[in-house]
């Protein structure tokens, strides 16, 4: 499993013209070789791979990568430093996105004989297309969401907070194998629905609301992410309609992903629809991301991912729409590209949903 993904490693080597690349982002670290702690780094180099961390995670470190050599570092930076020396590194790699300021302060302190290459995008496309194991554990998440979701339903109604609707979701899952939550759910209801990042608060759900839940189930390191919007007995024809509107616009999107599709064209599917329904000014997130060891990965699913959908890809499609003092609508999905289109990996139907009150 971590051999195919330390060949990925080998082509930005070849085609950065690198010596080696330093990882020390606890994602990129798991990707790359199953290690599950926070502080390391590994080294991935023409001549070899190795891992350096500190007395915290050296035996962890050597069970969880039997194909790797682990050393202990007093002082990581210098640690670094010496191995890639004795490799005989001159060009070095680094994660521009994540490496601090001080961190490779550190590391160029360290020596002078460094070449030190900023890595973007290379790097931010590593982990784009998933593969087998990474889709069963997204999919195997997406199964407790369902689960966690199904148990905890018949609390939403009217007199029920916000909050704890969460905290209630939040032990379903761990109830039914998630790990941990995502990230801080979202449960915005009645005029709160239109705060799009309306993190769950005291209010009490009411007759009428409709009820947007954004919630996520972390798995062995993976992030599931889905919304659903359900109303509480009926709803005005102004919520109805948004409502059906968001619906479309997700399907239609849907209906757009395949290998080769324009990431901008993709988003203009869903927003051109809500745009033409006269909603266009009350949507003004993107279309999606990616996710998987993190909840937001590459790409990012707007008009300004100049990038195409490739096969394996994991992506949300989660359009909206936010009317201020009135209320709101999100449906989320995780959509995986196929060879031939896309298979929705997420599991809640997403039809209109009245629950009784
Ligand atoms: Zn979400
Ligand atoms: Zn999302």
């Amino acid at each position: 499993m971590f051999l195919p993904r330390r060949a990925l490693v080998d082509e930005i080597l070849e085609s950065e013209g690198l010596d080696g690349i330093v990882f020390s982002h606890p994602p990129n670290l798991r990707f790359l070789t199953g290690f599950s702690g926070s502080t390391g780094c590994l080294l991935v180099t023409s001549s070899g791979v190795g891992f350096l961390t500190d007395s915290r995670y050296t035996t962890q470190a050597r069970d969880q990568m039997v194909d790797v050599e682990v050393r202990e570092a007093k002082i990581l930076h210098k640690s670094v430093v010496e191995w890639l020396t004795e490799l005989g590194c001159r060009r070095v790699g680094f994660e521009e996105e994540t490496l601090s300021c001080s961190e490779m302060r550190r590391l160029r302190e360290a020596t002078a004989d460094i070449v030190w290459v900023p890595l973007e995008r290379s790097l931010q496309m590593l982990r784009c297309r998933k593969d087998k194991e990474e889709i069963a554990t997204l999919e195997h998440a997406a199964t407790i969401a369902e689960a966690a979701f199904t148990e905890v339903l018949p609390r939403l109604r009217p007199g029920t907070i916000e909050r704890d609707f969460a905290t209630d979701l939040e032990f379903a899952i761990r109830r039914n194998g998630g790990e941990e939550k995502s990230f801080d759910f979202i449960v915005a209801s009645g005029p709160r629905g239109a705060l799009p990042h309306g993190i769950a608060a005291d209010r009490v759900m009411q007759e009428g609301d409709l009820v947007t839940i954004d919630f996520g189930v972390r798995y062995a390191g993976y992030h599931h992410d889905e919304t659903v919007t359900v109303a509480l007995g009926e709803v005005s024809d102004t919520l109805r309609s948004i409502h059906d509107i968001v619906l479309r616009a997700h399907d239609l999107a849907i209906d757009a992903v395949r290998p080769g599709a324009r990431i901008p064209d993709v988003d203009a599917v869903a927003r051109d629809y809500i745009a033409q329904c006269d909603y266009g000014d009350f949507f003004g997130h993107g279309l999606g991301h990616g996710l998987g060891l993190e909840v937001h990965e590459w790409p990012s699913l707007s008009a300004r991912t100049d990038a195409t959908l490739q096969e394996g890809m994991v992506i949300t499609i989660e359009p909206g729409i936010y009317l201020p003092d009135v209320g709101g609508v999100r449906i989320e999905d995780m959509i995986l590209v196929t060879a031939s289109g896309a298979r929705v990996l997420t599991k809640i139907d997403k039809q209109f949903r009245r629950l009784p009150v």
